[in-house]
């Protein structure tokens, strides 16, 4: 997705809300975030030093951990491997490919939803249904 004024004002809105500044940096983490697919720390560090080469690590992290707090982006893992960060808070499963691991959108409507919550006995309280699928594709027909 292209990071367009909407998505500016998201953030905008977001940090202000916590009190905090869009610097220049955070602008650009947001951006790259947007513009990739589902990236971990790494990967938005990478693409961010096209812009900004002498960015650490350490600052990308804490910015990360600030777009988290703020709502922006959502957090997630496969496995037990790096996590990743996902601009699209509606709920949706992942789909990851086990040969290219690039990470698909998988909708989730409400009748699913509420199929999966009813699985759970009585005496549990649910906070969050996390679904991920994993498998080879998209495959040719
Ligand atoms: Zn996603």
């Amino acid at each position: 997705m292209k990071f367009n004024p909407s998505h500016k004002k998201q953030l905008d809105d977001a940090l202000s809300h916590k009190g905090l500044r869009a610097t220049k940096q955070r602008e650009h983490l947001f951006k790259v975030i947007i513009e990739s697919n589902h990236p971990t720390a790494d990967e938005v560090h990478l693409s961010a030093k096209t812009n900004l080469p002498t960015i650490s690590l350490a600052t990308v992290y804490n910015c990360l951990e600030t777009f988290v707090e703020c709502g922006l982006v959502r957090p997630f893992n496969f496995d037990r491997k790096a996590t990743r960060y996902d601009p699209d808070l509606t709920d949706h499963a992942h789909f990851q490919c086990k040969e290219s691991g690039d990470v698909f959108d998988i909708p989730i409507n409400d009748e699913i939803k509420s199929y999966l919550q009813k699985l759970l006995p009585a005496e549990f309280e649910l906070e969050a249904v996390e679904v991920a699928f994993r498998g080879k594709g998209p495959i040719a027909p």
